[in-house]
C-alpha cells in the first residue's frame, strides 16, 4: 500500500542522500537550465524568498551561476531571528544581497490598534486580514510591473499543493508564476542544500520545515504535514497566506507516484 508523503513526512531535515550524486547533479544542473530560460524569457523575473529550504537551493543556483534572477523576501515584522539572520548570512556566503520588502507601518499599526497584536488566532478573518497587511500587499507592490515571478512551492508540501503545475498564470497578481521545484522531493531539496553547502536556516534542524511568521509556525512532529506547523489551529484546506492563492486541490499526493514523476 502507497504511503502519502503527508504521513511520511520527517520533522527534522532529511539525514540520509536518497539518490545517486549523479541523479542530484543531473536534477541540479536542469534546474538551473530551467533558471537560464526563464530569465531568458523574463528578463524581469523575480525570486520571492521565504529564505526556508527551497528557496535556498533556488538562491544557490540563480547567485552561484550569476543568473539575471532579482531576489527579494518579505520581511512581515514577526519573522523568527533566525529567519531574520538568514539575510546577512546570504550576504556574507554570496557576496550578493536580497532586497527586503516590508509591510506599511501605518496599516500594521491600524491592525493592532482595532484588533491586537495577535488577533489572527481569533478567527481565519482576522488571520488572513493580517497576512493581507503584512504579506500580500507587499508582494503585490513588489510584483507589480514585473512579467513573471518564481516561487520555491513543492506539490509534497500540502494538500493545497498536490496539483501545482511547474508554469502557471497568476490569477491573483496577474503574471506568469513558475515552480521549477514542483517535482522535488524533501529529500530531493536537504541533499543538494547539503551537497553544494548552502546555508540554511537554523530552525530546519529544529523540527521546522516551512518557515513562516515566528507566532503562526512550530515544529512539527514525525508523521505531520509538511506545513501542519503553519496556522496550526486551522484546518489543512485553509493553510495559505494569499500568496499562492491558486493552490486549491485537496489530492495528496503519494510517495510511489511521486517518485516516478520526478525520476
Ligand atoms: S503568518 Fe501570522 S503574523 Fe504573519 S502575516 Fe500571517 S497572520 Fe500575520
Amino acid at each position: 500500500m502507497s504511503t502519502t508523503l503527508h504521513e511520511s513526512a520527517a520533522a527534522t531535515p532529511p539525514t540520509a542522500a536518497p539518490r545517486s550524486p549523479a541523479a542530484a547533479d543531473a536534477r541540479y544542473d536542469t534546474l538551473v537550465a530551467t533558471l537560464r530560460d526563464i530569465a531568458a524569457e523574463h528578463p524581469d523575473v523575480v525570486l520571492a524568498s521565504s529564505l526556508a529550504a527551497e528557496d535556498m537551493v533556488l538562491t544557490h543556483a540563480i547567485f552561484a551561476n550569476d543568473i539575471p534572477i532579482e531576489i527579494f523576501t518579505l520581511d512581515t515584522g514577526r519573522l523568527n531571528p533566525e529567519t531574520l539572520g538568514m539575510i546577512d548570512t546570504i550576504t556574507a556566503h554570496y557576496g550578493k544581497a536580497i532586497r527586503v520588502v516590508r509591510p506599511d507601518p501605518a496599516a500594521v499599526e491600524q491592525y493592532v490598534t482595532e484588533h491586537g497584536p495577535n488577533a489572527f488566532y481569533e478567527s481565519v478573518p482576522l488571520r488572513k486580514a493580517c497576512c493581507e497587511i503584512r504579506k500580500v500587499v507587499p508582494l503585490r507592490g513588489a510584483l507589480a510591473g514585473h512579467s513573471a515571478w518564481i516561487t520555491g512551492q513543492r506539490r509534497e508540501q500540502a494538500v493545497t499543493r498536490g496539483e501545482l503545475p511547474d508554469r502557471e498564470h497568476d490569477p491573483v497578481f496577474g503574471l506568469e508564476k513558475y515552480n521549477p521545484l514542483v517535482l522535488w522531493t524533501q529529500d530531493d531539496v536537504w541533499q543538494t542544500l547539503r551537497r553544494l553547502g548552502v546555508p540554511t536556516n537554523p530552525l530546519h534542524d529544529r523540527g521546522y520545515p516551512s518557515i513562516g511568521c515566528e507566532p503562526c509556525t512550530r515544529a512539527i512532529r514525525p508523521g505531520e504535514d509538511l506545513r501542519a506547523g503553519r496556522w496550526w489551529w486551522e484546518s489543512s484546506d485553509s493553510k495559505e497566506c494569499g500568496l499562492h492563492a491558486g493552490n486549491v486541490s485537496a489530492t495528496p499526493v503519494s510517495v510511489v507516484e511521486f517518485s516516478k514523476r520526478s525520476g
